[in-house]
């Protein structure tokens, strides 16, 4: 990095916009760098990267996907830094994304570690967590902790079904065990209730009101 750069702090305060290129989650202590902030940041310092898959399992049938790939961060013809990201489609959220997406977020993950690396960024900026769900973070929104089941035919509490298998994402709710896959669809019902109807009595003072207020109509002209 040539001195007359700015440094990652300057760049974040000049250059990053916050909501675009960073932005906070709850349960990260740091900003976390998206995608498009790790590529400001790259353009401002020069620098030029290139991907190579370590490891892919391509499992057609069972529509299982894994990629491991390293991304190397290249300055002035020099690989100056590289990180490895990996995805499949156990992570969450991904069950059924086709195999080139699986890959694109792995080289994302590799890009945006490997960006934060070279520019000593990570006492700034975590890795992208943009796109991880909560339960990647085995933390929820409402700070239940998830975990993978390691039992299998395990009782669910939020169904009363033992549909629960080893690697399926559970975890406790108000002490009872619960497949978060099931605790998530809870969730959806409960914030989707739809507004309560309009009481009769609301419905016959907003009537009222309207009479009244042609009555007073009617009085001025008079
Ligand atoms: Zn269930």
């Amino acid at each position: 990095m040539s001195t007359d750069k700015m440094t990652i702090e300057e760049v974040k305060d000049e250059l990053l916009k916050e909501g675009e290129d960073y932005g906070l989650t709850k349960g990260i202590p740091k900003p976390f760098l998206t995608l498009p902030g790790a590529q400001r940041v790259a353009k401002y310092y020069g620098y030029k990267h290139a991907f190579e898959i370590q490891e892919s399992v391509e499992q057609h049938q069972e529509k299982f996907y894994f990629y491991r790939v390293i991304c190397r961060v290249v300055s002035e013809g020099e690989i100056i830094g590289d990180m490895i990201g990996s995805c499949s489609t156990h992570d969450s959220g991904k069950g059924k994304a086709p195999p080139n997406s699986i890959l694109k977020m792995a080289e994302k993950r590799a890009y945006v570690s490997a960006i934060l690396y070279v520019v000593a960024g990570s006492g700034l900026f975590s890795a992208d967590v943009e796109d991880m769900s909560p339960a990647e973070l085995n933390v929820s929104e409402d700070g239940v902790k998830w975990f993978g089941a390691k039992w299998s035919n395990g009782f669910c509490a939020a169904c009363n079904n033992k549909h629960i298998s080893e690697g399926d994402m559970v975890g406790k709710v108000d002490g009872k065990w619960m497949a978060k896959d099931c605790y998530d669809h809870l969730q959806s019902v409960e914030n989707s209730n739809p507004p309560e109807e309009e009481s009769q009595e609301d419905k016959l003072a907003k009537t009222l009101q309207t009479k009244d207020y042609a009555a007073e109509m009617f009085k001025e002209e008079a």
